[in-house]
């Protein structure tokens, strides 16, 4: 058997485990050698479009999923008729009964009453930047 170069064991060593690690499956698209040599550039990139295009319904299913989670996540939760965060903090009760998780890219931190980083000067209270009220305006 051929002695390995440290360099070809360590990347052999390291595919393995990232193939043990991951359910990873690179297709490689079918040419011949001559043409990879001819153009290695073209064979990397086909390979990429390949694998993002096979894996472009999953990405987008993650992230939906990864939005439902913080949508769950970030809502506003009430006890004894008071509102609060889900870190427990409450929300200030000079806040519209509106005043929920943004939604359609309109939220606190693009919104013109919103200053300082967490202040709302229509409501005059304190605010946090990925919530929302039906005052929102945008510049
Ligand atoms: S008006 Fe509503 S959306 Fe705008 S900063 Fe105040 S609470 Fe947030």
């Amino acid at each position: 058997m051929p002695k390995q170069n440290p360099s070809n064991r360590y990347l052999k060593n390291f595919v393995e485990k990232l193939h043990k690690l991951n359910t990873i499956d690179v297709e490689l698209p079918n040419s011949n050698v001559s043409e990879i040599v001819k153009n290695p550039k073209k064979y990397a990139f086909d390979i990429v479009v390949k694998e993002f295009t096979k894996n472009l319904p999953s990405m987008v299913k993650a992230f939906e999923l990864g939005q439902k989670f913080a949508m769950q996540n970030l809502r506003i939760v009430y006890k004894n008729n008071k509102r609060f965060y889900p870190d427990d903090e409450q929300v200030p009760e000079k806040l519209p009964d509106a005043y929920a998780i943004g939604r359609n890219n309109q939220a606190c931190n693009n919104c013109i009453f919103f200053i300082g980083g967490d202040y709302c000067k229509k409501w005059k209270a304190e605010v946090r930047g990925k919530y929302w009220c039906k005052s929102w305006k945008g510049e």
